[in-house]
């Protein structure tokens, strides 16, 4: 937990909004019952650069209180983070949205010849769930993740106009993309043999830098892409490797580091876990995040956007 919290310290733009936030704007709801005030408290700790190993029970204590749920999985714990979060910065009226950083939007597209069906659903996400089972990088599990994928079989697609279930194609593609895209690598696959989900024995590569540019909407339809000419989004689909949130142990408990660049000094990267932080030298990313798959995996990936103003230097504060 300590460690996703530290991807979100790390994100320069973030960090400057949480700590800027006056106190007096949480006597609303009490210091002590404020999700945003005990991560600010967080955040003014690493900010001292103390070697103390910084106290989490309280932001735990209040976290753990607005929801009951037992949080193994980092995944799980981010996405209800930013949702927490967001809600109180709502109710105290602060103008903090960890949303708008992270959500995109897929558009899906079903199409059927069955009823010449054309339907468009569009989908928030905030995270990315992509296989990494037998694929090579990245970028061969986006292209997975993006595949067109057959509506049929076990998985037929129920058409409201027919009101009947029926073959389909689905189409994914992104709508909007966010600054800061975040993927999870799905380790465990259903094994059909023994019946439950075992892990995947295989290497897989982080590149550092992405081009989605083949994924977004449009690239996909040439005539959208003619209309709207004037919008040229090539610079603004690349991005830049920044996070990684590794998982060691067995499926039943181990526990989370983080890799982290520090985007105010190019390619210095740190490794975060209970031991504290220290550099890490960025060449290792890939082989410590998929180093031993059966112990130790990247779960989490951040990548950051170039923004086209600052395409070759990359976000620097002023
Ligand atoms: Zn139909």
């Amino acid at each position: 937990m300590y460690t996703v919290i530290h991807q979100f310290y790390m994100i320069p733009s973030l960090r400057k909004d949480i700590l800027s936030i006056h106190n007096d704007h949480f006597e609303q709801i009490s210091k002590e019952n404020s999700l945003i005030y005990h991560l600010k408290e967080i955040f003014q700790v690493h900010d001292e650069e103390t070697d103390e190993s910084v106290s989490v029970e309280a932001f735990c204590k209040v976290f753990t209180e607005v929801n009951s749920k037992i949080q193994v999985d980092a995944a799980n714990f981010l996405l209800d983070l930013i949702s927490k979060i967001d809600k109180e910065a709502q109710t105290l009226n602060l103008p903090l949205s960890l949303e708008e950083c992270f959500k995109g939007e897929f558009e899906n597209k079903v199409t059927s010849k069955t009823c010449n069906l054309e339907k468009t659903i569009n989908e928030d996400f905030i995270i990315i769930p992509v296989s990494i089972e037998k694929l090579k990088n990245l970028d061969e599990s986006l292209e997975m993740f993006f595949m067109r994928e057959a509506l049929a079989h076990n998985n037929y697609y129920y058409c409201e106009q027919c009101n009947m279930k029926h073959e389909a194609l689905l189409e994914r593609n992104l709508k909007k993309i966010p600054n800061y895209l975040i993927f999870e690598m799905k380790r465990a696959i259903f094994d059909l043999d023994i019946l439950y989900p075992s892990l995947i024995d295989s290497s897989h590569e982080l590149p550092n830098t992405l081009n989605i540019q083949s994924y977004t909407k449009n690239n996909h339809s040439q005539i959208e892409k003619e209309e709207n000419k004037y919008q040229d989004e090539r610079e603004e689909s690349h991005y830049k490797l920044s996070g990684v949130v590794i998982y060691q142990g067995t499926e039943k408990s181990g526990k989370y580091s983080s890799l982290i660049r520090d985007r105010e000094a190019q390619d210095k990267w740190y490794k975060v876990d209970r031991d504290g932080k220290k550099e890490f030298d960025h060449e290792n990313i890939s082989r410590l995040a998929f180093e031993n798959p059966k112990e130790s995996w990247a779960h989490l990936v951040i990548y950051d956007k170039i923004q086209t103003s600052n395409f070759h230097i990359y976000e620097r504060e002023p």
